[in-house]
């Protein structure tokens, strides 16, 4: 733990002046991790402890936002009942907590962008926010021109007509019976991609995320994440 003193966290993160934190603490309106601490000399790490002021948490100091190369096999969400990984246990070296901005399929993979910022998250993730996100997807099959251009021009789904998509094909295997093909969506939808797939009859065996906005995926290893520079995190907002 990086420990400092309750005063100078509560200074940092903008709650009042040093003198003024530290009058806050002795009458008792501080909280760290659901204690009351009124003494000056306590300490506590603001990158994992739960410090309130007047029942209100202070905001943390420093946002992160990072990109992870998602395996497959790895559950996008905070736990697993089921006791199956999930995309913290790639966060090395990172104890604050992050969320996922959106979602991948345990089977799909790629580039999935987990932050501790709410607000960015929630922005990004709004419906009214059409960031284009883009899928390598192998499928079964080798779908047909037509086909595609069904996808590009928006498929009937059970929650309704798809958005335009950018389709193209990226490499066709009559052998193995397979193509691959690269799909620009800028909606969100829950498996989305499999299923536009599944409605030209061409259901998909791999699916990968490369782009998510302005950031490529690019050479990043599986299974790694790094952070985003500032310009990256501007760019998507
Ligand atoms: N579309 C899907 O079908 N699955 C994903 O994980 C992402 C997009």
């Amino acid at each position: 733990k990086a420990l400092e003193r309750l005063q100078k966290i509560l200074a940092q993160a903008g709650v009042a002046s040093r003198r003024k934190c530290e009058e806050l603490i002795t009458s008792g309106q501080v909280e760290v991790n659901g204690e009351t601490v009124s003494t000056l000399g306590a300490k506590a790490d603001p990158a994992v402890d739960v410090i309130t002021v007047k029942g209100r948490p202070i905001k943390s100091e420093n946002k992160l936002y990072v990109m992870l190369n998602k395996p497959k096999g790895v559950i996008t969400s905070a736990s697993d009942p089921q006791g199956r990984k999930i995309v913290s246990d790639f966060l090395h070296g990172i104890k604050e907590r992050l969320y996922p901005v959106g979602r991948l399929d345990y089977d799909t993979e790629g580039l999935l962008l987990l932050t501790n910022d709410g607000e960015f998250a929630n922005l990004l993730t709004h419906p009214s926010h059409h960031v284009p996100k883009t899928y390598l997807a192998t499928v079964k099959g080798v779908p047909h021109g037509s086909e595609l251009e069904k996808l590009q021009r928006g498929i009937k789904l059970k929650d309704g007509m798809t958005a335009p998509a950018e389709v193209e094909y990226q490499d066709v295997d009559p052998e193995k019976k397979q193509a691959t093909i690269t799909i620009t969506i800028y909606e969100g939808r829950n498996r989305q991609v499999r299923r536009m797939f599944e409605a030209i009859s061409h259901p998909v065996i791999r699916l990968k995320r490369v782009r998510f906005g302005e950031l490529h995926l690019e050479n990043l290893q599986r299974g790694k994440f790094r952070h985003l520079t500032p310009k990256e995190v501007k760019e998507l907002t």
